[in-house]
């Protein structure tokens, strides 16, 4: 291997950046009409762009995935205590407090990594309200059991689905399933706006709310209906989206191969494990987590490091549990007697570079790490 024409260091993610010289069009027409931001007529054209791609009814765009998090559950006036999964991002579980919700941590299914559904029901109290699961790496939750169990104890469901753009399941988009689903657009995601996110809903009702909460409540001139947030997408960041998205079936095709390279050469290797390919789904090779095994010879943060030393940096996604933060960990559910799987993944896990335009000469250097 020819190590010269490689790039190190080598991150967990790069964002894919259309050329420079494409992107210059669109400001000029920004410069020219001079609408900067307030729904003009790229974030239009972004939401049916988006709406047609992704196989959804609608869209509302955000600044990020954490203010459409915020206002998810404010759209559905979401109270009390919600169900969720200590196996994510922190802003899944940030979002809940700011909108003054108690979150209850219920643990994870071993194989998928998702909310278990099979513990879903002995965490239901009469405050539940709802549930927010993760589709985590873009492996789509249990939907149709989350959905049964939502339906018996009159719950709704908001899926964090920043990782589950363009996600299939069983031939349809798996955005559909549940009330709202949030995307996130950030520059680490798979389709990124620089900053970014959405709502997705099944009807123009919600759709409106949501458009009025993101827009300090506005209706119309004189009328404010809540106190919403300004949670509203600027013309750059659409534009940048609309351009992005003409990129997007190729990075996703990069990505698949990124996956497949790395499938094939770490069957080989004794203690490291690999998520499951699922038969009923077409994923988007967000992420390619592995579990550090007792059967392999070093540790999981001694492989980290081991990595750290050789310019890669992967990372510990999710690690520490969301649980176990400060402003969460006194919890009852909290607790790790309660969530034993998850804690036993955030201390197996680690996610292996894997971007578009990474090298298989690349791919095959971390390997060699992890092998040797
Ligand atoms: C990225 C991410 C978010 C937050 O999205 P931002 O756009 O960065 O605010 C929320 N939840 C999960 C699971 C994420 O990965």
């Amino acid at each position: 291997m020819d190590k010269g024409k490689e790039k190190f260091p080598v991150y967990v993610t790069q964002p894919t950046l259309p050329p420079l010289d494409d992107f210059l069009p669109y400001l000029a027409q920004i410069w020219e009409s001079k609408c900067l931001t307030n729904a003009g007529p790229f974030h239009q054209q972004l939401e049916q762009a988006l709406c047609q791609y992704l196989g959804v009814k609608h869209i509302s765009l955000f600044t990020n995935g954490t203010l459409a998090l915020v206002t998810a559950l404010q759209t559905l006036r979401i109270t009390g205590e919600v169900i969720t999964t200590p196996y994510s991002f922190v802003a899944t579980a940030h979002s809940l407090l700011w909108n003054g919700i108690k979150p209850v941590f219920v643990d994870i299914d071993p194989v998928t990594l998702n909310l278990d559904p099979a513990r879903i029901e002995a965490a239901i109290t009469p405050q539940t309200t709802a549930i927010m699961p993760v589709h985590c790496y873009g492996q789509p939750c249990d939907v149709d059991r989350i959905q049964k169990i939502a339906d018996t104890y009159g719950l709704k469901v908001i899926y964090d689905a920043a990782h589950a753009f363009s996600v299939q399941y069983n031939g349809a988009s798996v955005l559909n399933h549940g009330d709202l689903s949030v995307l996130s657009f950030h520059a680490t995601k798979v389709f990124n706006t620089f900053e970014g996110g959405a709502i997705i809903c099944q009807d123009a009702k919600t759709k409106s709310r949501i458009d009025h909460l993101k827009n300090f409540g506005f209706v119309d001139e004189v009328t404010v209906i809540a106190p919403g947030i300004n949670g509203k997408m600027s013309e750059i960041n659409a534009a940048f989206g609309l351009l992005q998205l003409k990129g997007v079936d190729q990075a996703l095709a990069q990505r698949k191969v990124v996956e497949k390279h790395y499938r094939r050469a770490l069957a080989e290797v004794d203690g490291i494990e690999c998520l499951p390919e699922l038969a009923h789904k077409e994923g988007n090779h967000a992420y390619f987590p592995i579990l550090v095994k007792p059967g392999y010879p070093l540790t999981r943060d001694a492989l980290f490091e081991k990595f750290k030393a050789n310019g890669i940096f992967a990372r510990r996604y999710f690690f520490p549990l969301i649980s176990d933060f400060p402003m969460y960990k006194s919890l009852p559910s909290a607790a790790s007697a309660n969530l034993p799987v998850a804690t036993k993944a955030a201390n197996e896990v680690i996610c292996l570079p894997i971007y578009p335009d990474l090298a298989l000469q690349q791919v095959d250097f971390i390997v060699s790490l992890i092998a040797k």
